[in-house]
């Protein structure tokens, strides 16, 4: 008899569990609190305007190639993925602006404009980022780190006598100083560990597998919006009988002898023979499971990433000075971070990251408009943050900002819809707001982020950005096909 997995969530992280637990058999069933699916990947649209409301870049498209094919279907007949060039436009106060491209030699010679000396050693950069990759990924991101089983294969054990080389003793900020020297380069490559919600003045120097990943492996754009990707998966569960419950809140999660059982929706106790969560796991021990407090408070004692104000704007012009992904940099990281990590405040000069997909997708604005979507990483959420006042500040902030870079937007937003840490607590139950699970400024954060496989409950799975491999569409699709993998072998 096939036996029946209850998902909790439909995020990327549920989505990809899902999927994956399908195509060996199981029947599925996904309940998500909110109407559609997809959690923070998610789209919002204005008379003739579209907006992606999370993430705006795809990295390592194999792992979404590789769904595909255990779906035993061709990617590309389902999606279009188009690099994006430049994969980032990067603006400093005195006005110096480059292009970091997807061809190497293009990159270089932009940052030759800022060092020629840093330009010449970017290659030996990327070889030490793909040391790391080579090295770290198998463990560290393709498998369940916390099963013995992994740690104890061959190649894992050969591969740890060299983990010195995974650099995990300097701190993001200090390695790249070591490979550069002017500030603003090393400002550029420590940008990536924002990527996962971290301080690159703290955060393990293992991160710098990111810039490898993003310039050697590519960034991308999905064409008709990174939301497509979540429309597509949605039309794929529905087409392989997966039962998708809209607008239907799990409350509790049923567990007796140890064993989970079910969850309880709408009072009705709901029965399966695993559950797969892919609700944050700090809120699913505060509100979902009964019964562990040491693990609940342990859990809660775990710094959570950064969060971050998202705001989208209707653009009434064209601004030819931007590409499709945009920075503008804050004139003081340290004081950036320490101000979101140390002192739990919005940065008074926050850095500043502009999408605009319309750049490559005309359709996402009417002719002579822009879709903008602007970032500012912000804290988690505190008890004395007032969030109505925070987005005032930052919205002057960010104005203000960017006039500094000649860019005038007054009179120029016809249209604007925010997006809060609060938002991202209320209305996807992520932990304090954080958006990518837990922090990773500590050299044991890889291990101490939750497990895919419960410890206290056996038949429960936790996949999804606040568990193993951490956040990200290609981590959250990982952690939902490794749910599905430890699912499988345990049936067997
Ligand atoms: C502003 C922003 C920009 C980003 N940019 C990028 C980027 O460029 N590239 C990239 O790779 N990643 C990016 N990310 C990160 C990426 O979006 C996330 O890591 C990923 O989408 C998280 O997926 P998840 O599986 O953890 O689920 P989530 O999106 O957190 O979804 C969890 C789902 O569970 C549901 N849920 C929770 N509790 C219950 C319950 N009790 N009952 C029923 N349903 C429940 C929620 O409603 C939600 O839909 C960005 C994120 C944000 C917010």
């Amino acid at each position: 008899m096939n036996k029946k997995v209850v998902v909790i969530g439909g995020g990327l992280g549920g989505i990809s569990a899902a999927l994956h637990l399908r195509a060996k058999g199981f029947h599925v069933e996904i309940f998500e609190s909110n109407d559609r699916l997809g959690g923070k990947m998610n789209e919002h649209r204005w008379n003739e305007f579209r907006f992606d409301t999370g993430p705006t870049l795809l990295t390592m498209p194999f792992i979404l190639d590789d769904l595909f094919s255990t779906l035993h279907l061709h990617r590309p007949d389902y999606l279009d993925l188009t690099l994006v060039d430049p994969i980032c436009r990067y603006f400093w106060d005195d006005g110096t602006t480059i292009d970091m491209s997807n061809s190497l030699e293009t990159s270089i010679e932009q940052m030759a404009m800022i060092s020629a000396k840093d330009a010449s050693n970017y290659v030996n950069y990327l070889k030490y980022g793909r040391r790391i990759y080579d090295l770290s990924a198998d463990l560290f991101l393709f498998r369940p780190i916390h099963e013995i089983s992994s740690l104890m294969r061959w190649e894992t054990l050969a591969k740890l006598f060299h983990s010195y080389e995974i650099d995990p003793f300097r701190t993001v900020h200090n390695a790249n100083r070591s490979f550069f020297h002017d500030p603003k380069i090393v400002q550029l490559f420590d940008r990536y560990t924002t990527y996962n919600g971290s301080n690159p003045f703290k955060a393990p120097a293992t991160l710098n597998i990111i810039p490898y990943v993003e310039h050697e492996l590519g960034g991308y754009y999905i064409k008709g919006g990174m939301y497509r990707l979540i429309d597509v998966l949605s039309n794929l569960l529905q087409d392989m009988d997966v039962k998708i419950h809209p607008s239907t809140r799990v409350d509790k999660l049923i567990h007796r002898d140890k064993k989970a059982t079910g969850v309880i929706v709408n009072g009705e106790a709901v029965s399966a023979d695993y559950i797969v969560c892919n609700a944050d796991v700090v809120n699913a021990y505060n509100t979902l499971i009964d019964g562990f407090e040491r693990r609940r408070v342990r859990l809660n004692r775990l710094e959570p990433s950064s969060s971050g104000l998202v705001f989208l704007w209707a653009v009434r012009k064209k601004m030819d000075r931007l590409a499709h992904h945009n920075l503008f940099f804050a004139s003081n990281y340290q004081q950036e971070f320490d101000q979101i990590f140390k002192q739990k405040i919005v940065p008074e000069e926050p850095t500043i990251y502009v999408s605009i997909s319309s750049k490559s997708d005309p359709r996402h604005a009417p002719s002579g408009h822009e879709n903008w979507f602007v970032l500012v990483n912000t804290p988690y959420i505190t008890e004395d943050q007032d969030w109505s006042s925070l987005i005032e500040s930052t919205r002057h902030h960010v104005l203000s900002r960017l006039g500094q870079f000649g860019i005038d937007l007054s009179d120029g937003i016809a249209h604007e819809s925010v997006i809060s840490p609060l938002d991202f607590e209320q209305k996807y139950g992520s932990n304090r707001g954080s958006i990518y699970g837990i922090s990773s400024n500590s050299r044991t954060s890889a291990f101490r982020r939750p497990p895919n496989r419960n410890r206290d409950l056996e038949n429960l799975y936790f996949c999804g950005g606040s568990t193993h491999p951490g956040g990200g569409v290609p981590l959250t699709l990982l952690s939902g096909k490794i749910c599905a993998d430890l699912i499988n072998d345990k049936k067997r």
